[in-house]
């Protein structure tokens, strides 16, 4: 399992795959161990690097994670094998967007790692499928330091991406739904859960 995990790492770093900083996984895990999630939907499983570290941080954990690029797929079912966690691990190739889930599940735990510019869509339709109890966890607020320095970005896909992020944001500071804390760990993570009315 260590040695997978190193593999995956290194294979991130030669493909330019953009897994998960490992202060913030370890702060997920924790939260998992803490609050003894059961049930976790993930968006964005890139090569299954935070789903298999998600699944082993509770033996009674099931994961199903979705991801639109079959190329990563390929690799995350190939990952999730060689690690044993198939019966724990549901991936699933379609864009999250698209995706139909059984209305009967809800999830402790929902962990949006994604397309950045599309964070409110995915929140917007997942939430339904989280427990009063759950939390949406989302990855990348900062998008590497660049949230925020907006003025100093020249590229313009680059500032709408952010401009997004910024939006999204400003979506979880005003919503009325959900109380959102924000965390300065690793690429920047939020922790949203149920207003108490609920
Ligand atoms: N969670 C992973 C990293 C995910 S990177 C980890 O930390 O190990 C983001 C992934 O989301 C990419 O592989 C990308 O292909 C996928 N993605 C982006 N938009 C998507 C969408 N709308 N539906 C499904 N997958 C998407
Ligand atoms: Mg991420």
């Amino acid at each position: 399992m260590k040695e997978l995990i190193l593999e995956m790492e290194d294979y991130a770093q030669e493909k330019n795959v953009p897994i998960i900083e490992k202060k913030s996984i370890a702060f997920i895990m924790k939260y998992i161990k803490d609050n003894n999630v059961k049930n976790i939907l993930e968006i964005g499983s890139a090569i299954g690097y935070s789903a298999i570290l998600m699944a082993s941080a509770n033996k009674e954990a099931f994961v199903t994670t979705i991801e639109r690029d079959e190329e990563r797929y390929m690799e995350c079912l190939k990952n999730v094998k060689k690690c044993g966690l198939d019966k724990r691990i549901n991936v699933v190739l379609q864009d999250a967007l698209d995706v139909n889930l059984r209305e009967e599940i809800k999830y402790d735990l929902i962990f949006i790692d994604a397309a950045k510019g599309q964070y409110t869509k995915f929140f917007e339709k997942y939430k339904y499928f989280l427990k009063d109890t759950g939390a949406i966890i989302t990855d990348n607020l900062k998008f590497h330091g660049y949230v925020g320095k907006k003025d100093e970005i020249e590229s313009k896909n680059l500032k709408s991406l952010v401009e997004k992020i910024e939006n999204y944001i400003d979506f979880l500071k005003d919503n009325e739904e959900f109380d959102t804390k924000f965390y300065d760990i690793g690429d920047g993570l939020s922790v949203s859960t149920w207003k108490n009315e609920k």
